[in-house]
């Protein structure tokens, strides 16, 4: 029987639905899809940065205040945040300076004005990581985009150590106080993203974003089922226990609650 399909793009996915058995499946598209925050409140420059972002692949949140960027930006969802100094009820400084207290460590790109210079200087002793000035060519700050996202993984290191911990990201391999631990591949991924973004609460949604590439609907326990047999490899066989729960909030790997 020839099977009639019918596709369509939908919540970041390609679905498609086969009239012959009437499946509706859902196919990842654009896995791995880089998620930009752009905290502007000029309407125009938002969305010609919107407009111009997502046709290159990236994936786009605008705020337009200082509160709401401080407040997206601390969901950790994003690998890049473009700043713009002069916000209502926030500047982009006190967004930065707060971020990088509580140990954020999300690139920022800094958006200032032409008279402004001095400020700049301000803006990468404060961890911004560059600066762009208005007004400013799309290319170019694509350009520093770029640059600062190769930066930011070339810094990355090959291993990283938590407590006992040990994480090997050539090998994808774990060890606990030097003994290997036999994690399969989605757990090896999952522990990567907490111990990557230690002392960070994950919650379930991004867990599930950013490990199975999958929409989170709340009813779902996948992350739960997994957290639970990555702690019974990680933490029960050794003294420190890393994986903690936060009720309501997700989860978190620290050496101590
Ligand atoms: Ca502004």
């Amino acid at each position: 029987m020839n099977k009639k399909l019918a596709f369509f793009r939908c919540g970041g996915g390609l679905w498609y639905i086969s009239f012959g058995d009437a499946r509706i499946l859902k196919v990842p598209v654009n896995r791995q899809k880089m998620k930009i925050l752009v905290v502007e409140d000029e309407k125009k420059t938002a969305s010609f940065l919107r407009k111009g972002l997502t046709e290159k692949g990236f994936a786009v949140d605008v705020a337009g205040d200082g509160e709401e960027g401080l407040r997206r930006a601390q969901s950790g969802e994003y690998e890049l945040l473009i700043l713009d100094v002069m916000l209502p009820q926030r500047d982009g400084w006190s967004i930065l300076t707060e971020l990088r207290r509580q140990g954020r460590q999300t690139p920022v790109l800094f958006l200032t004005a032409r008279d402004a210079v001095p400020a700049r200087v301000r803006g990468l002793e404060l961890g911004a990581d560059d600066y762009l000035v208005k007004p400013f060519a799309f290319s170019e700050l694509l350009a520093r985009i770029r640059s600062v996202l190769r930066r930011r993984s070339a810094g990355q290191s090959q291993t990283l150590h938590v407590a006992d911990l040990e994480l090997d990201f050539v090998g994808n391999r774990a060890a606990g106080a030097g003994r290997s631990l036999d994690l399969t591949p989605k757990e090896f991924v999952l522990l990567a993203l907490l111990a990557r973004r230690k002392g960070e609460v994950l919650s379930r949604r991004i867990i599930a974003e950013q490990v199975w590439d999958m929409k989170y609907e709340g009813e779902s326990n996948v992350v739960d089922v997994h957290v639970r047999r990555l702690r019974s490899k990680v933490d029960d066989p050794f003294k420190t226990k890393l994986i903690h729960t936060v009720r309501g909030a997700g989860y978190v790997l620290q050496e101590a609650h």
